[in-house]
C-alpha cells in the first residue's frame, strides 16, 4: 500500500520546514512507499521558495505551485490529480495537524474507504470557530445523512478511487465525505489530536459559515436529485400549478356565472403567479433532465458504481 500526502499551503513559510520534518519522520517508520504533495496555492511569501528548498534534497516530495491563490479545495483538487499513492491522504499545512496521526488513519484504511479525522479536543477560540463548527457537523450530519463529528478535520484518508472518481468544486472539500457517500464508501472516524495555530494566520473568518450552508444546499441536491432533477422542482411545480389552477377556476366561475367582477382581487393574482411559478418549475426541472443526460452520455459516465463482477 503506497500512500500520498497531499498538503495544501498558503503563506505558511514559517511552518513549511518544521512541517516537513515532522512528515517525513512519521512516513520514513511506515515501511511503505509514499510521497508527500505540497500544494503552494499562490503563496505571496517565501512558501513556494523553502519548498523548492526542501524538494531539492528529497525526491520523495513533489511541489505544485497554483498560479494564483485558487482556494485550499483547488489546492487539495490539484493534489489528488498529481497523487500516485494507493492511499491519499490530506492534511494542513500549519501544523495544527499532527504527522503522527497518519499511521493510526492508515490502519483503519485497511477495512475502510475513507477515515475522517476528528479533532475531539479542538484548540480553537470557542465562540468564533468551535461553535460555529459544533453546529455545522450537526446540521450537515443530519442533512446528509453522514453523521460526522468534524466535517471541518483536514486531516483524512481516502482510497485512491474514491477520490479519483470525484469532482470538486468552490469551496468543496470538507463535504467530501458526504459526497463520497453516493459510491457507497465504507466510512470511519478516527481521534486525532490538535494544536493551536503557532505560527501564521488563519485564512478563514465567521464569512465562512454563510458559504458552507451554501455549499451544503449543493451538496443535498446533488446527492438526493444529480440524476433526476425533476422529481425535485416536479411535486412542487405541480402543487403550486395544481392550486394556482383552482383559485382561478373559483374565480372563472364566480366570473361566469355569478357575473362579480375579480379584476380588483388580490387572489387574482395570486392564481396566475401559482400557475406561472408551476408552469417555471417544471420547466427548470425538465431542463435539469436534459442536463443530466448531456452530463452522463457526453462523458459516459455511469449513473452506478461497481464494486466487482463475479464470473464475467
Ligand atoms: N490554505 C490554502 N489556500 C487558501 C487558504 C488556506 O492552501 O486559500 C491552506 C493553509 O495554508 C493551511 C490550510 O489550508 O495549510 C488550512 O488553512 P487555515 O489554517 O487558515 O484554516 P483553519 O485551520 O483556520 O480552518
Ligand atoms: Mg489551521
Amino acid at each position: 500500500m503506497t500512500v500520498s500526502v497531499v498538503i495544501p499551503l498558503y503563506n505558511e513559510d514559517e511552518n513549511v520546514e518544521i512541517l516537513h520534518e515532522r512528515v517525513k519522520e512519521t512516513l520514513s517508520n511506515l515501511g511503505s512507499g509514499y510521497e508527500i504533495i505540497y500544494v503552494d496555492d499562490g503563496s505571496t511569501d517565501q512558501t513556494l521558495k523553502k519548498l523548492e528548498g526542501i524538494q531539492e534534497k528529497d525526491k520523495s516530495v513533489v511541489v505544485l505551485s497554483l498560479r494564483r491563490n485558487f482556494g485550499q479545495t483547488a489546492a487539495f483538487a490539484a493534489g489528488f490529480d498529481f497523487a500516485r499513492g494507493d492511499v491519499i491522504v490530506t492534511m494542513d499545512g500549519d501544523l495544527q495537524n499532527d504527522p503522527k496521526d497518519i499511521p493510526k488513519l492508515l490502519e483503519k484504511m485497511k477495512d475502510h474507504d475513507l477515515v475522517s479525522g476528528w479533532r475531539k479536543k479542538r484548540k480553537d477560540p470557542f465562540f468564533t470557530r468551535r461553535l460555529p463548527s459544533i453546529l455545522a457537523n450537526w446540521i450537515i450530519s443530519r442533512v446528509t445523512g453522514v453523521k460526522l463529528h468534524d466535517y471541518g478535520c483536514s486531516l483524512k484518508a481516502y482510497r485512491k478511487d474514491v477520490i479519483k472518481n470525484l469532482k470538486l468544486y468552490g469551496e468543496m472539500h470538507r463535504f467530501i465525505p458526504a459526497v463520497a457517500s453516493w459510491y457507497g464508501v465504507r466510512l470511519a472516524e478516527v481521534e486525532t489530536t490538535h494544536y493551536p495555530r503557532f505560527k501564521g494566520k488563519s485564512k478563514y473568518g465567521m464569512s465562512r459559515t454563510v458559504k458552507v450552508i451554501l455549499d451544503l444546499i449543493t451538496v443535498k441536491f446533488l446527492q438526493s436529485f444529480s440524476t433526476k432533477p425533476l422529481q425535485f422542482f416536479g411535486p412542487i411545480g405541480l402543487l403550486s400549478g395544481a392550486l394556482g389552477f383552482l383559485i382561478s377556476l373559483y374565480l372563472t366561475i364566480e366570473k361566469i356565472f355569478i357575473g362579480k367582477a375579480i379584476g380588483g382581487r388580490p387572489l387574482l393574482l395570486l392564481g396566475v403567479l401559482l400557475i406561472i411559478v408551476g408552469i417555471q418549475l417544471i420547466g427548470m426541472g425538465l431542463l435539469g433532465e436534459m442536463l443530466v443526460r448531456v452530463y452522463h452520455e457526453s462523458q459516459r459516465k455511469p449513473i452506478y458504481v461497481i464494486k466487482k463482477v463475479i464470473g464475467s
